[in-house]
C-alpha cells in the first residue's frame, strides 16, 4: 500500500505474535498471511510490548483492571502479581521502535491487554470483553499513529477473517 502522493510505501508497526514469533503469553505461534506479506514486502516492524518490557514467553496471562474512580488502570496477571511497569515500558520501546521505522499505521492483535484496539478483556479473566484499549495500542494512537487489528486488516485486503 501506497500513501496518498505514492512516493513512499506506508510503513506498518505489527505485533510479533501476528508474524508467528513466538512472544504469546501461552507459547503458541499463530501467524497471520496478510501480516507475513507486510513483512516480507519490507514495509512492516514486528515489535512485541510485553517481551521488549521484560517479561517471558510464555507467561501467565494479563489483564487491565480498571482503577477506582480517580485512580488508574493497573495490569495484573493471573497470579495477581502487578505488571504495570514492565507494560507500560514495553509500549514506550515499542513506540520508539515505530518511530525510527518510520510507521504511520499499526497492526495490533485484537483483544491483547497490550495490543488490543477498542475492546479488551475487563480484568475478571472470565472471558468477557469491555470497550478500551490495550497499553500499546493507547500509547500508538496518542503518538498519531492508526491503529488496525489483524481483522481490520484482513477487511480492507477485502479477505475473509485471519
Ligand atoms: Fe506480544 Fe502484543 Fe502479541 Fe501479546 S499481542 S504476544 S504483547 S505482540
Amino acid at each position: 500500500m501506497n500513501d496518498s502522493s505514492g512516493a513512499r510505501p506506508v510503513r506498518y508497526v505489527v505485533s510479533a505474535c501476528l508474524a508467528g514469533i513466538h512472544s504469546r503469553y501461552n507459547g503458541e505461534r499463530k501467524a497471520v498471511n496478510a501480516v507475513l506479506d507486510l513483512i516480507r514486502q519490507g514495509v512492516a516492524l514486528p515489535v512485541c510490548p510485553e517481551q521488549l518490557g521484560g517479561l517471558p514467553t510464555p507467561r501467565p496471562p494479563c489483564e487491565i483492571v480498571p482503577g477506582a474512580p480517580g485512580c488508574p488502570a493497573r495490569v495484573v496477571n493471573r497470579l495477581g502479581v502487578d505488571q504495570s511497569a514492565e507494560f507500560h515500558c514495553g509500549a514506550q520501546e515499542a513506540l520508539r521502535l515505530a518511530q525510527l521505522f518510520g510507521a504511520t499505521r499499526a497492526v495490533l492483535k485484537a483483544g491483547s491487554p497490550s495490543c488490543g484496539s477498542g475492546q479488551v478483556y475487563d480484568g475478571t479473566f472470565s472471558g468477557r470483553r469491555v470497550p478500551g484499549d490495550g497499553v500499546l495500542a493507547a500509547v500508538l494512537k496518542a503518538a498519531g499513529i492508526e491503529v488496525l487489528d489483524e481483522n481490520d486488516l484482513a477487511r480492507e485486503l477485502g479477505a475473509g477473517p485471519p
